[in-house]
């Protein structure tokens, strides 16, 4: 089980450092587990240059699986586009074709307060997102800001061939299928022909998955449903910038950012795990960020990458109890209660593992 640890910039590298002390312990316990860190993002930037340096690519591509911290801070905001931390990052996803990007939203009960919305429209909440990661308009070319007849002028491509259309459905089709057999697929098919063909492709695999009820949604109604009456979602599949910001937005349904892992999976269940959220610069170096989206992110490297199903739920019954017996780090705490540190919420996950 080689797993190449990128710890990043900002909070990533006390976060990540929570994650390898489970890791540790898995292996303790008899995983086959190696460990080799590399750089990626603005500490990349620093020592070479380049967000993803050649040497962080041959590590990635000799792992089985990648564990991410997090990239970006202010101080890199002034580079040179092609410099800034987050062009690493979507350069490691599109050189390992890391084209799906899973992104459950669960809420766990005893953080149901922490929500921004009524206990009722949240308490037992458990949705899957699966994000298309290596197409759209974020890729699309041609793509540009220049001047036409003397003004500037901004444009980028959205686009979407077949075949990628196809495999991330195929993607959610199996994760639907693994859960409650609910499938939303997202677009915008009133405006963008793209998504056209996007719902035509999702409607053709659908054939191959009977058992799955597929639905669709345009994004706009999609948007305002996840803060109407977001249980009536089981999986989502769509684009990668709907998916941006749709996945977002599920995440704060669950009160904090600082919760949530991802997995972001190529066609042979090589993955790179990271928490959703950012470096919070706000936090790094204060002993103050939540650890727990990095430890399960790990849970789901153990579940997708690895089939260690077993490793997986051993994780997240840990971070279950943790929570149960009321350890909170500062951001999913209620105002006034003692909050702990990010040492302090592994040192918790740890005596439950
Ligand atoms: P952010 O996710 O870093 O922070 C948003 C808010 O959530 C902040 O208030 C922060 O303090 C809080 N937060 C984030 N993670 C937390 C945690 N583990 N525990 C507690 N609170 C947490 O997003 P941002 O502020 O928009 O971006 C900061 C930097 O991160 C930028 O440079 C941005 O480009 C980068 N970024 C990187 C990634 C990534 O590496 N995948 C994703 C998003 C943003």
């Amino acid at each position: 089980m080689k797993i190449a640890v990128l710890a990043g910039d900002g909070i990533g590298p006390e976060i990540v450092a929570q994650a390898v002390r489970v890791l540790n312990v898995l292996r303790a316990d008899g995983l086959p587990i190696e460990l080799e860190h590399g750089l990626i993002g603005g500490c990349a930037v620093d020592a070479t240059g380049e967000p993803y340096p050649e040497a962080t690519h041959q590590l990635a591509s000799a792992a089985d699986a990648v564990l991410l911290g997090a990239v970006g801070g202010p101080q890199y905001d002034l580079l040179p586009r092609q410099q800034r931390p987050e062009r690493g990052l979507l350069a490691i996803r599109k050189e390992l074709s890391l084209f799906a990007n899973l992104r459950p939203a669960i809420l766990y009960p005893e953080l149901a307060n922490a929500s921004s919305l009524k206990y009722d429209v949240v308490a037992g909440l458990d949705i899957m997102i699966v994000r298309e990661l290596t197409g759209d308009i974020y890729f699309g070319e041609p793509r540009g800001i220049e001047m036409r007849d003397g003004q500037r002028v901004g444009y980028n491509t959205m686009v979407y061939n077949e075949a990628e259309i196809r495999r991330i459905a195929h993607v959610a089709f199996r994760a639907a299928n693994k859960r409650q057999g609910k499938l939303c697929s997202v677009d915008k098919m009133n405006v963008l022909e793209c998504t056209q063909l996007w719902r035509d492709v999702v409607t053709e695999v659908a054939k191959e998955y009977p058992q799955v009820m597929l639905s669709h949604m345009l994004v706009d109604n999609a948007a305002m449903q996840l803060v109407r009456y977001p249980k009536q979602f089981d999986v989502i599949v769509t684009g990668n910038m709907f998916g941006d910001i749709l996945s977002d937005e599920a995440s704060m349904l669950t009160g904090s950012i600082g919760m949530l892992p991802s997995a972001s999976l190529d066609e042979n269940n090589k993955g790179l795990y990271e928490p959703i959220h950012g470096s919070a610069p706000d936090l790094a170096g204060r002993d103050l960020a939540n650890p727990l989206a990095t430890i399960l992110s790990v849970a789901m490297m153990m579940r997708y990458t690895f089939n260690q199903e077993d490793a997986a739920r051993r994780i997240e019954d840990s971070v279950k109890k943790v929570l149960r017996s009321g350890v909170r780090t500062k951001d999913i705490v209620e105002s006034n209660a003692k909050s702990v540190g990010t040492k302090a919420m592994g040192d918790a996950v740890l005596a439950n593992l």
